[in-house]
C-alpha cells in the first residue's frame, strides 16, 4: 500500500521527532546515558534501608529507571546513604566512597543521613553524612517512603543531565 504523505500531520511528525530523536554534544549524550543507568552501592545502615529495599522490589520496580543495586563500590556510581551514620561507621563510608570510580553521586536518604535525625544529640552519631562525603540530593523523612526515594532519584537524574549540559558540578553544600 502506498504511503500517503498528506495524512501525516505536521504536529504529529514534530512530536514523534522530539520523542525519538536526541541531538546534543557527546557530553550531553553521556550524561543522558548515565542518568538512565545509575548503579547504587548497597549501603543500608538502619531503618531507612528497609524502605530502600522495598523501593527496589517488584512493586516499585527501580529497575525501570535503570537503577540496579551493586554489591561492590568498584561497580557503583551512586551511594544511597540510607540510615544513621555512626562515628564508628564514618571512616568506612568514606573509604567505600573513595573506592567508587568517577563520576559518582551521593543521595542522603532520611533525616538521620541528612542531619542526624532523632539521634542528633547522641555522642555517637554524625550530624549529616555531608560532613564525610559531598551530597547531591537530600531526601527528608523518617523514613522517606519509596515514592520519596524515587523522586530523589529522578532529581539526581535531572542534575546529572544538567551537569553534563553545563559542564558544572553542583554540590548542595557548596
Ligand atoms: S531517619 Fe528515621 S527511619 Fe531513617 S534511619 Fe533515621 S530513625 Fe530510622
Amino acid at each position: 500500500m502506498a504511503f500517503d504523505l498528506s495524512t501525516v500531520k505536521l504536529d504529529d511528525a514534530q512530536e514523534q521527532l522530539e520523542r525519538n530523536v536526541f541531538l546534543g554534544t557527546l557530553e550531553q549524550i553521556k550524561g543522558w546515558a548515565r542518568s538512565h543507568s545509575l548503579w547504587p552501592l548497597q549501603f543500608g545502615l538502619a531503618c531507612c534501608a528497609i524502605e530502600m529495599m522495598g523501593t527496589g522490589g517488584a512493586h516499585y520496580d527501580l529497575d525501570r529507571f535503570g537503577v540496579i543495586f551493586r554489591a561492590s563500590p568498584r561497580q557503583a556510581d551512586v551511594m544511597i546513604v540510607a540510615g544513621t551514620v555512626t562515628k564508628k561507621m564514618a571512616p568506612l563510608l568514606r573509604r567505600l566512597y573513595d573506592q567508587m570510580p568517577d563520576p559518582k553521586w551521593v543521595i542522603a536518604m532520611g533525616s538521620c543521613a541528612t542531619a542526624g535525625g532523632p539521634y542528633v544529640n547522641s555522642y555517637s552519631v554524625v550530624k549529616g553524612v555531608d560532613q564525610i562525603v559531598p551530597v547531591d540530593v537530600y531526601i527528608p523523612g523518617c523514613p522517606p517512603n519509596p515514592a520519596a526515594l524515587i523522586y530523589g532519584i529522578n532529581k539526581l537524574q535531572e542534575k546529572i543531565r544538567y551537569e553534563a549540559k553545563t559542564g558544572k558540578r553542583v554540590i548542595q553544600d557548596e
